[in-house]
């Protein structure tokens, strides 16, 4: 037995629940994309900007699932029957006279149904004597018969503002007749690093004392796949006058603002007190871990983010806590991270009670067990946790101990940048 359950740590005062920061961030941000209308080859990934309703049906008319033979159900309630060939209709080709009863008509997938046949036998079931299909079973009117509107009725909606597009969701505008379709516009965000010790890669020796900045190549890259047009600005030492001129500039022309590092509360973390001065700041150390300190305000009309500095921290908070955020200003509807459960493949033994996002991997064992993995090195600098795994576990806040075999949530890397 294990005995996890009932073993709780307390959260330090002071930490703001994870529920309570998201019940935050979902009833403050709101949509500030405009819209604009692009056609369907540009749609991948763009989040849709009104509803789209259907002005046909779909499919357009009665037509066959099979290849087969179409006929009137009353003509073989008493098999064996043989009725006569007299007519062949294939998709794109009507046929160009009425049906009658008593003949049979050579008819393919998706070829239109004359009015009169009501069921299609599939090939399989007919055999031929020359020109005369023989028939060895009664059918049942409507078989194999796909009807007029039946997947989309003209008038129904059939995608939703605020949804995804997908390749799935553009075929479907596609079926419509659709060729362009209204979207929010990218959520434009300016994105720093801060800190003296941080240099670009692309300098080829590093100074004594610095460190290569991963954390704006990580931020551009994360935002991208989450539909913003990003601008990378750089990198500001920790210098008051600095940040402040640099953030103020961003401020025209950028919805968001996001910077990583200094919103510690070190000497040298400025970030904190110069948003402060220039606009509004809602501080949060949160009862997460990794990623405790993070900053959200706003500066003019911009909003702001401030991650932390430690690449795993600013990674995390990016997911779990921005991510929803910038999708809602974004024009997203849904912005639930999917969660899945996993059995613990590992235990632990706790002295903090904040909710723990480690990195690991599922497997799935012969037996269809689904087993959670962590990577042994789980610091907050250490970006190698977030390569080699796919997805977050999340071990509850106020959880003392997880026993082998403990039921946990694994929420899939992929989903957050989505
Ligand atoms: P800070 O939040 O500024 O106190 O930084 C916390 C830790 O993260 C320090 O060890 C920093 O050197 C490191 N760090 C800050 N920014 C970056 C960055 N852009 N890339 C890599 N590491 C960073
Ligand atoms: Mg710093």
């Amino acid at each position: 037995m294990n005995s996890s359950s009932d073993e709780y740590i307390k959260i330090s005062p002071g930490l703001m629940l994870l529920e309570d920061a998201l019940a935050r961030i979902k009833s403050t941000s709101k949509t500030v994309a405009g819209t604009e209308e692009i056609s369907l080859a540009n749609c991948l990934g763009r989040t849709l900007g009104e509803d789209v309703i259907s002005k046909v049906d779909v499919p357009p008319y009665d037509n066959s699932a099979m290849d087969g033979y179409a006929v009137f159900s009353s003509d073989l309630v008493n098999p064996p029957v043989r009725l006569a060939v007299t007519g062949r209709i294939a998709a794109g080709h009507p046929l160009a006279r009425e049906a009658q009863k008593g003949e049979a008509l050579r008819i393919f997938t998706g070829a239109p149904l004359p009015p009169g046949p009501d069921a299609i036998v599939m090939q399989e079931k007919v055999k031929l004597d020359g020109e005369v299909a023989i028939f060895s079973e009664t059918v049942k009117p409507g078989t194999n018969r796909r009807l007029q509107g039946e997947n989309i009725k003209s008038g129904s909606t059939i995608l939703h503002k605020g949804q995804l597009l997908r390749a799935q969701e553009i075929g479907f505008a596609a079926a419509v007749g659709l060729s362009a379709l209204k979207v929010y516009k990218p959520l434009r965000v300016a994105v720093f690093s801060t800190g003296d010790e941080i240099v670009d890669s692309t300098i080829k020796k590093l100074p004594p004392g610095c460190i290569y900045d991963a954390n704006r190549p990580l931020m551009v890259s994360l935002l991208q796949g989450l539909g913003c047009a990003v601008t990378d600005l750089g990198i500001l030492q920790d210098d008051a006058g600095t940040i402040s001129t640099a953030l103020k500039n961003a401020t025209t022309d950028h919805d968001l603002i996001i910077t990583s590092g200094g919103v510690s509360v070190g000497e040298e973390d400025h970030v904190i007190n110069i948003i402060k001065d220039l606009g509004s700041l809602d501080f949060w150390r949160l009862a997460v871990k990794p990623g405790k300190p993070i900053a959200f305000g706003s500066i003019n009309n911009a909003a702001f983010i401030g991650l932390p500095g430690n690449p795993v921290s600013a990674i995390v908070t990016l997911m779990m806590l921005a991510r929803p955020m910038i999708l809602l200003m974004s024009g997203r509807g849904d912005v639930e991270l999917k969660r899945y459960r996993a059995e613990a493949d590992f235990s632990l033994e706790r002295d903090d009670g904040r909710l723990e996002w480690m990195r690991g991997n599922v497997k799935t064992t012969s037996d269809g067990r689904v087993l959670a993995s962590a990577f042994p090195a789980q610091g907050s600098g250490i970006l190698a946790s977030m390569v080699a795994s796919s997805g977050f576990i999340e071990i509850p806040a106020g959880r003392a101990r997880i026993n082998k075999g403990d039921m946990l949530d694994f929420i899939p890397f992929n989903e957050a940048f989505k």
